[in-house]
């Protein structure tokens, strides 16, 4: 962990040199990120810097944070979401997350900027708009002017190019800005953004030497005319605070305290009874969806937290959840579980056509060897399987909607996991 120094005039590496093509943009955005930064005197240990792919992306080497993530291609501001909510919610030291992407980026991750701006999180965004994706060679992308040219456009841009400072206010953003790379004030900008609580972006309009300048007239104000002939503007077009940071938010709904409390308390299961549980052991039950076998089997597994016996369910169905089959995989413990799945099932429970089917679909019936007893419904066909198989008129005496009910009671008699006490029957 670096310390914070007293006053840090460069964050960024020793001997830190620019990898970029004489004369990118990227460069200048760079070293007005430290500037900001050195204005700010925010120790490096209190930056997280974010980046994903593109030329920009090289920038996290350059600085001396101990906080750097390379994601990849667009997603750097859900990786700075996920960064900036988890410091909120489990830390007390206050990051400054800022996210470097570029216009190829933003587009690709359009819907994470979008949902940054909507949570209000923390995080301060630079998008490097230099129209093209400079780092696969040139080719045009979302934020290309009309007629540009570009590899992927060698006739001239014919799709009109994204404002993304307009979409950003519309997904609620409260600080937008729009600044060249050159601009002088481009530093105080970086740190109005950075100091804003709350989400921040600031698009910066550069070159793209290498192929930008290649094949456009982009000399002079010609950067500036692009943006103001597309009818965008230049400077901070957005800076209010009308709603709470969302880690600040999220803290007061839902307090550390009541994010660190046992999930036992929480969902008011607690053991009154004693297992004599010793092994772990795996339940498959099977039967048809509508039939409330998963909700017999979350039964089943309250009924074994009630022992005090650690426990997973998983579900599986087909996605038209009404029809076909309905599953659960189910495995109590007396030590915590650490692996959900189930290789060698100590118990199949089947209580309709669809389970049996699903389960023959999953050439569950040829692993199986006498350590599997097969607990099924009577009117079914049997399989062909070294498993015991015990049967019983489940679907006749109960109806369907109590099949898997009454099959998982007739488990816990025969097997003795849990007092059937604690299986308490569904209120009807
Ligand atoms: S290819 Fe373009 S964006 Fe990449 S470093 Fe060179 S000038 Fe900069
Ligand atoms: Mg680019």
């Amino acid at each position: 962990m670096i310390e914070a120094k007293a006053v840090q005039s460069t964050y960024f590496t020793d001997h830190c040199s620019m990898p970029f093509c004489k004369g990118c943009g990227h460069t200048h955005v760079l070293r007005k990120l430290n500037d900001a930064l050195a204005k700010l005197n925010i120790p490096p240990s209190k930056v997280s810097l974010v980046t994903d792919i593109g030329c920009i992306g090289l920038a996290d080497a350059l600085f001396e944070t101990p906080h750097t993530v390379h994601t990849t291609h667009g997603r750097s501001t859900a990786f700075a979401t996920g960064i900036e909510l988890a410091d909120a919610v489990l830390s007390d030291s206050k990051l400054k997350t800022i996210v470097l992407i570029g216009d190829g980026g933003a587009m690709i991750g359009l819907l994470h900027l979008v949902n940054a701006a909507l949570l209000n999180v923390d995080v301060t965004v630079l998008l490097c708009n230099n129209f093209l994706f400079g780092m696969t060679g040139g080719q045009h992308s979302a934020f290309s002017p009309l007629d540009f040219l570009t590899p992927t456009t060698p006739e001239g841009n014919i799709i009109p190019p994204v404002d993304m400072c307009r979409v950003m206010i519309d997904a609620r953003a409260e600080f937008v800005a729009r600044k060249l790379a050159t601009d002088r004030d481009l530093t105080e900008v970086i740190q109005d953004a950075i100091q804003h609580p709350g989400f921040a972006l600031v698009e910066i309009v550069e070159l793209c030497t290498e192929h930008g300048t290649a094949k456009n007239e982009l000399t002079g104000n010609a950067l500036r005319n692009i943006i103001e002939q597309q009818g965008q503007e230049f400077g901070i077009l957005c800076n209010t605070q009308s709603r709470g940071e969302f880690g600040v938010v999220y803290s007061n709904k839902y307090p550390r305290e009541r994010a660190f409390t046992s999930p036992q308390k929480d969902d008011g299961i607690v053991p009154v009874y004693d297992s004599k549980l010793k092994q772990p052991v795996g339940i498959i039950i099977a039967g048809s969806a509508g039939e409330r076998v998963q909700s017999a089997a979350r039964k089943f597994c309250e009924a074994a937290i009630r022992c005090g016996i650690h426990c997973t369910q998983k579900n599986d169905n087909p996605v038209t959840q009404g029809s076909g089959f309905s599953l659960s995989e189910i495995i109590l413990s007396p030590k915590e579980i650490y692996y959900t799945g189930i290789e060698h099932p100590d118990a199949i429970i089947i209580v309709s056509d669809d389970g049996l089917l699903e389960l023959h679909e999953k050439g569950a019936f040829e692993r199986l060897t006498s350590t599997t007893t097969i607990i099924m419904d009577a009117g079914l066909p049997k399989p062909h399987t070294q498993a015991n198989i015990v049967e019983y008129n489940f679907r006749k005496e109960f109806g369907g909607s109590k099949a898997a009910l009454k099959a998982l009671e007739l488990y816990v008699k025969q097997s003795g996991v849990f007092p059937l006490d604690a299986f308490l029957p569904p209120a009807d």
